[in-house]
């Protein structure tokens, strides 16, 4: 454990889930008291990339795994996308490559599906949808061909399960529709990118430095916590190891074996 970081002062802590609470399912041990104690003493929000799930799916899964939250504890790349389609465009017609609870969460926020409709989209939204089919992806490079503007929910190439292996993720998707298309997203909403830390900060009215990043990954959380001027605590129990730490030659503020090494 490396820390230069006084936990007492952080009042709020964001946590990636995939790696840093949970692997696969399954939460690390001490996470649940780990994240009690922070609670005790700060504001606590779940942050993830991975937009297969809804916000719903999220308090479900995390109440189950002994967590119990509120929705509006927890932000996805897919609800950060939502709110700045919904902010900062006119477009409100979407053909969205997501699940079907991504599709839920768009429906229910205002915004018309138009997959499988006669309707034209205004705006592709590429999001990680495990139930994707061949179709799904000739259609979404025929609309970007066609000039249709399009966005993706984050940029993670792989999504880790258990015992380290690895599956697709939107990077991977995005890599596809440009070898076909030779276009890439006018913009990417998730970790470690500007969206997501707006939903959050304006949820949150603190002052940057007062807010914690604690992720298993460097290039989307680590990059996001010193992109955005948050704090930065490496948790070793997913992707990053030391080594990648020390190759990248990056800054973090504490680097930790798991999320339980957080103490008062
Ligand atoms: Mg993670």
């Amino acid at each position: 454990m490396q820390n230069n970081l006084d936990f007492s002062k952080i009042k709020c802590f964001l946590l990636d889930m995939d790696g840093t609470v949970y692997l696969d399912g399954k939460v690390f041990d001490g996470a649940v008291n780990a994240i009690n104690r922070m609670r005790e003493r700060a504001k606590v929000l779940f942050i993830t990339n991975n937009s297969s799930k809804s916000r719903e799916d999220y308090v479900d899964k995390l109440t189950y795994l002994g967590i119990p939250v509120k929705p509006d504890e927890i932000y996805t790349a897919g609800h950060a996308t939502i709110e700045y389609i919904i902010q900062n465009t006119k477009f409100r017609k979407i053909w969205l490559l997501g699940a079907h609870g991504l599709k839920e969460e768009f429906k229910a926020s205002g915004l018309t599906i138009v997959n499988g409709t006669k309707l034209a989209p205004e705006l592709v939204v590429v999001a990680f949808d495990t139930t994707l089919t061949y179709k799904d992806l000739a259609i979404v490079c025929e609309h970007i061909r066609h000039g249709v503007p399009f966005i993706a929910t984050h940029p993670d190439f792989n999504c880790p399960m258990a015992g380290g292996e690895y599956i697709p993720d939107v990077g991977s998707f995005l890599a596809l529709i440009k070898a076909s298309t030779g276009k890439s997203p006018a913009l990417i909403c998730g970790k470690p990118y500007a969206p997501i830390a707006k939903s959050v900060g304006s949820l949150v009215h603190l002052a940057p430095n007062e807010i914690a990043m604690v992720g298993d990954r460097l290039m989307t959380d680590m990059n996001f916590a010193i992109n955005n001027g948050f704090k930065s605590i490496l948790v070793l129990s997913g992707e990053a190891t030391r080594d990648d730490l020390a190759k990248s030659g990056m800054k973090v503020d504490a680097v930790i074996n798991s999320i339980s090494d957080i103490n008062f």
